[in-house]
């Protein structure tokens, strides 16, 4: 099956490295979406991959063919930016049709196409619209349907939907997800927004400062992330500091835990998410001795709707659990409780390094 091979593709700008030996191989008809802070280097790697950019070290191949030196106008790769770089002074139909007039293709057929594509984008009628007077949500199906014009063997986004408000930058998420499935094209898409991430991509690259720390589905870099990068950028978590006392045991702030998949010995970082960590309201002594159980002070507790944050004193360790309004255990802040840290649900990582 072909596939997009990114073999060390490497940036620098002088002495800045935007992007640092990304290698990653994309199956074909996958939905992927490079995702990180601002400046982590999303959009200098897909510049390259478009040709725009030109790579200062590595390779692209796409069906085992090198490209790397491949003009980007003879890629055949379609692509959004941003901006949507419309012509604002030609109609739908004209900016959609515009790639297919500039190789040639005669009038009928580029009006044809045209409405084609406005059908794709759900969007039929609209062809002798100006796009000064289309709506932000019907310019950015403009946009998407001319990148689709030459039918593309690869759709690159940088950012599509960021200046969509809210409701319909999700709707839009939804209905890109739907068009990339039924055309079974390879789609890369640039977002700093892991939300739009997690709804659209088959696989995410997670980037920060130039490198990739993870390319995972959106499962597993939300329950299996790779480093404590990955586990803070990626929904909220907590992570905890400790060290393996014996195989199998590690101490971490207010006590030992038991768990699976421990090194030998060394420190470590834990990381568990909120929803995983259950409350219990501590009896009598305030230890009932229960395996991983910590004991703690409820420090602040808030009622989001759907859910009950509570904010837990830890051996001055800040844990946050997350229950279901229905499992709200009977404690007030300044109680004593304990937080139980069930095994299956603490992922092991390597401990955090100074940068
Ligand atoms: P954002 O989400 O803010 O667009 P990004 O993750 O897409 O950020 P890039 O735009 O790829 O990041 O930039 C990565 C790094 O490379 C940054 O430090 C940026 O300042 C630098 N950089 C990007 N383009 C250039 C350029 N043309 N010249 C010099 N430095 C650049």
């Amino acid at each position: 099956m072909s596939a997009l091979v990114l073999d060390g593709l490497t940036k620098r700008y002088g002495s800045t490295v935007a992007v640092h030996g990304a290698s990653l191989r994309i199956p074909h008809g996958q939905f992927v979406c490079l995702l990180g802070p601002s400046g982590c280097g999303k959009t200098t790697l897909l510049r390259m991959i478009a040709g725009l950019e030109e790579p200062s070290g590595g390779r692209l191949l796409i069906d085992d063919r090198d490209i790397t030196d491949t003009p980007a106008h003879t890629r055949e790769f379609g692509m959004v930016f941003q901006s949507l770089a419309l012509f604002p002074h030609l109609t739908a139909g004209e900016n959609i049709a515009y790639p297919l007039r500039i190789r040639g293709v005669s009038r009928a057929d580029q009006r044809r196409r045209a409405e084609e594509l406005l059908e794709l984008v759900r969007l039929p009628g609209v062809a002798d619209r100006p796009v000064s007077k289309l709506s932000g949500g019907q310019r950015q199906r403009v946009a998407i349907a001319r990148a689709l014009a030459l039918s593309p063997k690869l759709f690159l986004l940088d950012e599509p939907l960021s200046a969509l408000d809210a409701k319909l930058r999700e709707a839009m998420q939804i209905e890109l997800k739907q068009l990339q499935r039924r055309l079974g094209i390879t789609t890369i898409v640039v977002t700093h927004d892991q939300r739009e991430a997690m709804t659209m991509a088959d696989l995410v690259v997670v980037m920060s400062q130039g490198r990739i720390h993870q390319a995972a589905s959106p499962m597993e870099v939300y329950r299996q992330p790779a480093d404590a990068f990955v586990a803070d950028f990626i929904g909220l978590t907590n992570l905890l500091d400790g060290q393996v006392v014996q195989p199998g045991t590690v101490q971490v702030p207010g006590g030992a835990l038991s768990l699976p998949n421990l090194p030998p010995s060394g420190r470590v970082l834990l990381s568990i998410r909120p929803e995983e960590v259950i409350v219990h309201p501590t009896s009598g002594d305030g230890s009932n001795g229960s395996l991983n159980r910590l004991p703690g002070t409820l420090s602040f507790m808030r009622d989001l709707g759907s859910s009950v944050e509570f904010r837990i004193d830890v051996a001055g360790k800040e844990i946050i659990a997350l229950s279901r309004p229905q499992d709200r255990p009977p404690v007030e802040p300044g109680g004593a409780l304990s937080v139980e840290l069930p095994p299956g649900s603490c992922v092991v990582l390597p401990p955090m390094v100074a940068s």
